[in-house]
């Protein structure tokens, strides 16, 4: 579904992502993992099209996308700073990238009903986000980028702002919402408890360099460098 291939990304002196290459199949929930300052963000915008890479590769779907400015990428990316427009409805909210992409007054309404439904929102298209709570706007966050039914979506710390109890219901949902729909999911976290548990696989970077790529329990039980080791030994 994606492929990153020798990604390197340079501000000044820094070099931010240092030779990245990994690979997402299609339906796997794949985490970039590691702590503040590792290169995690600038490798998910390099993969958004938000920044542009110093060198290396990034495909979507065998295609490169080097070249493809963000709005032409089949990839949808949910930050943790939201980004709703807060005086509008939730269907406003919604249907605002539908709306520009041509769809129909009707079907945006069908797709509206159904997205809500699948974040568990059914019912809420009248409210303006700015009266709900953190957690259910952090849900129809995500039914926007939901809705347009890209292949990839892009999680930036989406759970970062949320209680313990919230991060974990929401944690459930991507899973269910997953399963349902057949999304790749793109999760960058510096959070090891939640990448150990919600991954297919995952990937441990530190330094702009990826330590390790493998499912959580190879990580757990291999840890390929005493970093690794440590920083996973974190969650436990
Ligand atoms: P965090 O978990 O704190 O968000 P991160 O792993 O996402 O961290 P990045 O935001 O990708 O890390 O930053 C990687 C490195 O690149 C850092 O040293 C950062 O200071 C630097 N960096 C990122 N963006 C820029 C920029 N626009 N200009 C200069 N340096 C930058």
């Amino acid at each position: 579904a994606l492929t990153v291939d020798g990604v390197i990304k340079r501000f000044g002196d820094v070099v931010a992502c240092d030779d990245v290459s990994f690979e997402l199949e299609q339906g796997e929930f794949f985490s970039l993992l590691g702590p503040s300052g590792s290169g995690k963000t600038t490798t998910l915008r390099i993969v958004s099209g938000f920044e542009t890479q110093s060198d290396g590769t990034v495909h979507i779907d065998g295609e490169v996308v080097n070249d493809v400015p963000p709005n032409e990428r089949d990839v949808n990316l949910v930050f943790q700073e939201l980004a709703l427009f807060s005086h509008l409805t939730v269907r406003e909210n919604l249907a605002y990238g539908l709306k520009r992409d041509g769809v129909d007054a009707e079907t945006i309404d069908a797709r509206v009903a159904e997205y809500l439904e699948l974040v568990d929102l059914a019912g809420y298209e009248d409210r303006d986000v700015r009266d709900m709570s953190g957690g259910q706007q952090q849900r129809v966050a995500l039914a926007r980028a939901l809705i347009k039914e890209p292949p990839i979506v892009l999680l930036d710390e989406p759970l970062a702002s949320l209680d313990r109890k919230l991060r974990k219901e929401l944690r459930v949902e991507l899973a269910r919402i997953q399963s349902e729909t057949g999304v790749t999911f793109f999760y960058v976290t510096h959070d090891q408890e939640s990448a150990m548990s919600m991954s297919d696989r995952l990937a441990i970077m530190r330094d702009g360099k990826i330590q390790q790529i493998g499912t959580p329990e190879e990580v757990y039980d291999e840890p390929a460098n005493p970093f690794v080791a440590d920083f996973i030994g974190d969650a436990n």
